[in-house]
């Protein structure tokens, strides 16, 4: 089977090719294009701005990730596009996109949960068995995920307010840090003092698997405010706030990750397997902590390439393929959604991201 993915959903447009099998699949190309210059000036995605870069840049991406693929669009099975969550603006490009290819061509059209399409990746980089454990960290969500079948998925937990990349972005505009903040706060951390500064690690103390990281920026401005003389920071004093803060996002990271860890075991899983994505998956310390445990534990850990664990289309082709492999296809009421979420016992619960 071969798919064309397509992913508007946020603030990256992206098309894709996929081609293989449920467990067993390859990227054929993935073309991704950013929008940060269009909204760096306003601190934030503009939903409008992005909704319109979509819609002008799509097609030139299906197109760039046909011709990198080296097929036409005849030779494809089926077209995958993100139906939401995500800005509804920009979730519509896609949908009108994939509509008038299907349209034009007569081939399938299925519609993708985003978040599917990150928690599925391990499937496309690994051939994850299932059931396997998902730690979903981005700039936006933080959940963890039991993954029971292409369209079967128990949440487990998440924040309840700020995603820990947000966590990571403010840190960084607090320590006059660049953006996007987890790269420069890492890089800083480095050098830093991880004990010096005791900042707190909300809910260990409590049962289950919620975790929250805002208050974390608060802790961190009145360090810096103490710290700061005549409006500036030492930069010793600016690398040991980095560490410490860093340590306290991968302690209560590692610490619920090991509590999702045990109810996932709970279910004997024949080859347990745990998987990061999203961009804060980058992270080389949370990284390294996650990778002690799951080697205490037993358990197999992977945590998919960087390109693939951020917003891609590649991933949304492959979700569509599992759903295709199914026997699953939309028609032409494919509806886009802002709100979609995976597991849908836990529709309502706060800070779940979109
Ligand atoms: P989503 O896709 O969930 O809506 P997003 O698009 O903001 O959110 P990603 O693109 O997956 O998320 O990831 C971006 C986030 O990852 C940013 O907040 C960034 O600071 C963070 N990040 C990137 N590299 C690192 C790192 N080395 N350490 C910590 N955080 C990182
Ligand atoms: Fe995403």
């Amino acid at each position: 089977l071969t798919l064309l993915g397509i992913e508007s959903s946020c603030d990256d447009t992206g098309a894709a090719l996929v081609t293989g099998q449920p467990g067993a699949a390859r990227v054929l190309s993935s073309v991704v294009e950013g929008q940060a210059e269009l909204h760096a000036a306003f601190g934030g995605v503009v939903p409008e701005i992005a909704a319109r870069a979509h819609a002008e840049r799509i097609d030139s991406c299906v197109a760039r990730a046909l011709e990198e693929a080296g097929i036409t669009l005849a030779e494809v099975d089926a077209i995958a596009v993100t139906a939401g969550p995500g800005l509804i603006g920009g979730v519509l490009s896609g949908v009108m996109c994939a509509k008038g290819l299907a349209a034009a061509t007569g081939k399938p059209l299925i519609g993708v949960n985003h978040l599917a399409g990150h928690a599925l990746t391990p499937r496309l980089t690994d051939g994850a068995p299932f059931p396997y454990l998902m730690l979903l960290v981005s700039g936006g969500h933080c959940q963890f995920l039991l993954v029971h079948a292409p369209d079967r998925f128990t949440r487990l937990g998440g924040t309840i307010d700020d995603a820990p990349g947000e966590a990571f972005d403010k840190t960084a505009r607090l320590l006059a840090l660049p953006q996007p903040g987890g790269p420069s706060v890492e890089r800083t951390a480095r050098d830093g003092d991880a004990k010096r500064f005791r900042f707190p690690r909300p809910l260990l103390d409590r049962p289950g698997c919620d975790m929250s990281f805002s208050g974390l920026k608060t802790a961190l401005l009145r360090e810096r405010d103490a710290l700061m003389q005549d409006n500036t920071l030492r930069a010793g004093d600016r690398a040991d706030l980095c560490a410490g803060f860093q340590q306290a996002v991968v302690d209560v990271l590692r610490e619920k990750t090991a509590r999702a860890l045990d109810l996932y075991l709970a279910e004997a899983p024949a080859q347990p397997m745990i998987a990061v994505a999203g961009g804060v998956a980058a992270n080389g310390a949370i990284r390294a902590a996650l990778t002690g445990l799951c080697a205490e534990r037993g358990v197999a850990f992977t945590a998919p390439p960087l390109a693939l664990c951020t917003d891609n289309a590649a991933m949304i082709a492959y979700a569509g393929l599992e759903r295709f492999a199914a026997g699953e296809t939309d028609d032409m009421t494919l509806a886009a959604r802002p709100r979609w979420p995976l597991d849908k016992r836990a529709p309502a619960l706060l800070g779940s991201g979109k």
